[in-house]
């Protein structure tokens, strides 16, 4: 029998619990699934439990805290991967990397849920399951990479079960300093064990008991679930677990004592917990380390194993973190009531009783924040000494005088803004100096960057220099091409458009023209980069829509001169704070006013049944002449599936308005043809563009008027903004259509809301990041930052900015680190960061 409303949540849950849950914010529209499910297995007529956890789940994520969510949806995925899995990819979904099974009897358990719906996950799961990133323990970015603590487990003379050891290897934690910088994702209170009596139905408790039986019974027929009684002295409850194998049995052997953690609920059957999480509790060892206190749990392992991970942190960080050297300064320490490191470490593994059980399982306890506020500062001083190393060393001193200025001025067909002319005049100076220039230029869509990186260009140009322009997409490049081969026509400067598609001889001849200086301008995607490219005299750089880019391709283009200027331009608006640690090496810019006459976007939330009513305003535009865009959300997972929704969009679309040419474009599309399918639209010869795909965020085809975005949930708020702004960027208005699909429910209209309410990028980017977190709203993987463990970019703004100013200050005192009290602060740089700091140097 199948579990079809189960089916839809399998790959968001999956996607979860390979992250441990800490990636919430990035499934969206989880409640409308949760509701749709819930409705289906009532309607099919699940087992009551099951539906319980379906609707706590449900209810969690209607507004509970992320880690009550993380809990429900936990427990959810743990009953679901318990569940009998049908359909031939059942096996294979298994996750990648199962965890080492520490009872000799039992098999590998998946450690994240199984089941995907069988008709649409099977060819993806044959394919590559390596590719699903395995859930693995993260340890703390901080953690060291030389010195004792970087003795291998397996020769630090430690006694660790052989099992356990292979299994931390399989995870990658290899050294003791590993372990013991190993962030436990969660803690569970056990300072008192409350008895079986005094367990109260409706509340979670922490309980000790023994095995009185266990075993398979059968609810109904054909439902069978595993169940185990558990008593003490004061009473006896059920355990229930809708899986069931001879591993179960193996878990739950008679006479064994067990701590159970869990909600107690009062059933037709009795008291009992459904899917509770269960350790064994021997009492003999360890007393200390399990009972009695706030235990750590830790990422990537079974609630069965936990406890031998435990007792192996315990003794490590009792052991080991007293030697741990606090590379900070100790008047810092105190001065801002941090804890010495080795404390920190000891209270991560050992909370003390008083501490909050809230704050520390929201990382947010003292020894969190003293490790936050580590990486943090490490993070500004990396970045604050780049930024010295980059004013000290001489670049291009560009001759910038007033007719030069004017001259740049002149070739733009409009009237800067003041935004512009701010924006301007400070690229301009920093040119005039000798060192190199590294600005970002931050402006929300449609505030004119391209106008301000010409007149850039243009001076560049005219003191004799080469510019380069990189943009994420070859449909960008080519718009970025024609529009500075108008401008700068008056300069009668040859522009390239160097690209990795087209016919062989155009882009030999593209490059030979740059390499030879013939062509001044050098517009390209990542192909300027690539090790054929090189540059006769390049001086100025310039990167668009940066957060596309990491700072490794920054860089790189920044190579192909002889330290040329750099200016990066983005339109993701983010907010100021976060800009500065985000980019502490960059000098910022912002363009904060839009050209004149600009109408402002009138954006509409709708659902999806709504969708006539937004097809008849469409119509209305049209018949003005103007254009549409209709996007359709790519998603990773079902790239396929979405593609097949745009295309019979499309098709849909061509027979309700016959007269007009509707296109498709989508990723899977040859560059030659995407790109001749832009030039149509953007020719006006077709009035409705179908797209499966948002990297074409920068197109501006002024007489496109209407955004219609379907499934409107499954962006992020900013991604939305800047979709928009493709729109009305003519002197009529420009419409934007959310149309919220029917996953998304209730609250993903409110989400939308906010673009009804505000054309504000950076109110939307603060909400965006307050509702996604950093990680998505930043993509701080690709912009090079470290990734964080502890310190969170967002919520911890204050704290980052408080270690930017300290280190700010280390760095302006001592800019080489070569003060005898600076010592450590070098030692941790290198130890700590090694490689990832390392992109620093090459500035
Ligand atoms: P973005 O910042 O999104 O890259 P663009 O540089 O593409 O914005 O500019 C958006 C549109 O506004 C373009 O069509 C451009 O020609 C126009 N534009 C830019 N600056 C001005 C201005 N000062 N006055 C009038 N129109 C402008
Ligand atoms: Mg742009």
């Amino acid at each position: 029998m199948g579990r079809p409303h189960f089916s839809r949540l399998a790959v968001p849950l999956r996607f979860l619990a390979q992250r441990d849950f800490r990636a919430l914010g990035r499934v969206r529209g989880l409640t409308g699934l949760l509701e749709a499910s819930l409705q289906e297995a009532r309607a099919g007529g699940a087992p009551a439990a099951e539906l319980r956890l379906l609707s706590d789940a449900l209810a969690a994520t209607r507004g509970a805290s992320l880690d009550a969510q993380a809990t429900a949806l936990r427990r959810l995925a743990e009953c679901l991967q318990a569940a009998p899995v049908n359909g031939p990819g059942a096996a294979a979904v298994a996750d990648s990397a199962p965890v080492q099974p520490v009872e000799p009897s039992a098999p590998p358990v998946p450690s994240a849920p199984a089941p995907a719906s069988a008709a649409k996950g099977r060819s993806r799961q044959t394919k590559k399951p390596e590719a699903e990133p395995s859930p693995s323990p993260r340890t703390l970015s901080i953690a060291p990479t030389n010195g004792p603590l970087a003795v291998p487990l397996r020769r630090s003379g430690i006694r660790i079960n052989p099992r356990l050891l292979s299994a931390l290897e399989k995870k990658g934690l290899l050294r003791v300093g590993d372990i013991l910088f190993l962030l436990p994702r969660g803690y569970e209170d056990r300072r008192r064990l409350s008895t079986l009596r005094e367990l109260v139905p409706g509340m979670r408790g922490v309980t000790v008991g023994t095995v009185r039986a266990a075993g398979e019974v059968s609810l109904r027929p054909g439902r069978r679930v595993f169940r185990a009684v558990l008593a003490d002295s004061t009473g006896s409850i059920a355990l229930t677990y809708f899986q069931t194998g001879p591993w179960m049995k193996a878990r739950f052997p008679l006479g064994q004592r067990l701590i159970v953690s869990g909600e107690l609920r009062s059933s037709p059957a009795g008291r009992e917990m459904v899917h509770p999480e269960v350790e064994p509790a021997d009492e003999g060892q360890g007393t200390c380390v399990h009972f009695g206190r706030i235990v750590p749990l830790y990422p990537g392992f079974e609630r069965h194993e936990q406890r031998q991970i435990r007792a192996l942190a315990h003794g490590i960080s009792r052991d080991a973190s007293s030697a741990v050297p606090d590379p900070l300064p100790s008047p810092l320490l105190r001065r801002l009531g941090l804890l010495p490191l080795s404390q920190a470490l000891l209270r991560l593994h050992h909370p003390l009783d008083e501490d909050d059980l809230v704050e520390l399982d929201a990382h947010q306890g003292a020894a969190h924040r003293r490790l936050a506020f580590d990486e943090l500062f490490f993070l500004h001083l990396g970045l604050a000494l780049r930024r010295q190393g980059v004013k000290r060393s001489p670049g291009i001193r560009f001759r910038v005088d007033e007719e030069r200025l004017s001259r740049a001025r002149g070739l733009l067909p409009f009237k800067p803004t003041g935004a512009q002319e701010r924006a301007f005049g400070e690229i301009a100076r920093d040119m005039a100096r000798p060192e190199p220039m590294h600005r970002l230029l931050q402006g929300d869509v449609g505030s004119g960057k391209t106008a301000v990186a010409a007149m850039a260009a243009a001076l560049a140009v005219l003191d004799g220099w080469q510019v380069a322009l990189m943009a994420p997409t070859e449909i960008l490049a080519a718009q970025h091409a024609t529009t500075l081969a108008r401008l700068l026509k008056p300069l009668g400067v040859e522009v390239a458009l160097v690209t990795g598609t087209g016919p062989a001889a155009g882009r030999r001849r593209a490059r030979a023209h740059v390499a030879s200086g013939r062509a001044a301008v050098a517009v390209g995607t990542q192909a300027l980069i690539q090790d054929g490219a090189t540059f006769h005299r390049l001086g100025l750089a310039l990167i668009d829509e940066q957060h596309r880019f990491g700072v490794l391709q920054r860089q790189a283009l920044a190579g192909k001169g002889p330290r040329p200027d750099v200016l990066v331009m983005t339109a993701t608006p983010i907010p100021r704070t976060l800009a500065m640690t985000l980019y502490g090496d960059l000098d910022l810019s912002v363009l904060d006013e839009l050209p004149p006459g600009r109408t402002p976007i009138v954006t509409r939330v709708l659902a999806a049944k709504d969708r006539a009513r937004v097809w008849a305003a469409m119509a209305a535009e049209l018949a003005r002449g103007h254009q549409a865009y209709v996007l359709y959300p790519l998603v990773e997972a079902s790239e396929k599936v979405d593609l097949g929704d745009a295309t019979q969009g499309a098709a849909e679309l061509q027979a309700a308005f016959p007269s007009a040419r509707v296109r498709l474009l989508h990723g899977q599309m040859a560059p030659d043809e995407k790109a001749e399918t832009m030039d149509a639209f953007r020719r006006g010869e077709v009035q409705i563009l179908v797209c499966t795909t948002v990297v074409e965020v920068g197109v501006d085809v002024a007489n496109a008027t209407v955004m219609l975005v379907e499934s409107a949930e499954r962006f992020g708020l900013s991604q939305l903004h800047q979709l928009r702004g493709r729109v009305g960027r003519g002197m009529a208005t420009g419409r934007c259509f959310l149309l919220a699909g029917f996953t998304g429910g209730l609250e993903a209209l409110a989400r939308l809301r906010v673009l009804e309410e505000t054309g504000d990028g950076f109110v939307v980017a603060q909400r965006d990041l307050e509702m996604r977190g950093q990680g998505e709203f930043l993509g701080t993987r690709q912009s090079g930052v470290p990734e964080l463990a502890v310190a969170n970019l967002a919520r911890d703004q204050a704290l980052s900015a408080i270690a930017a100013e300290e280190a700010r200050s280390i760095a302006e005192a001592d800019p080489t680190l070569t003060r005898h009290e600076h010592a450590p602060l070098v030692r941790a740089l290198e130890e700590r960061w090694e490689g990832r700091l390392a992109l620093a140097d090459v500035g």
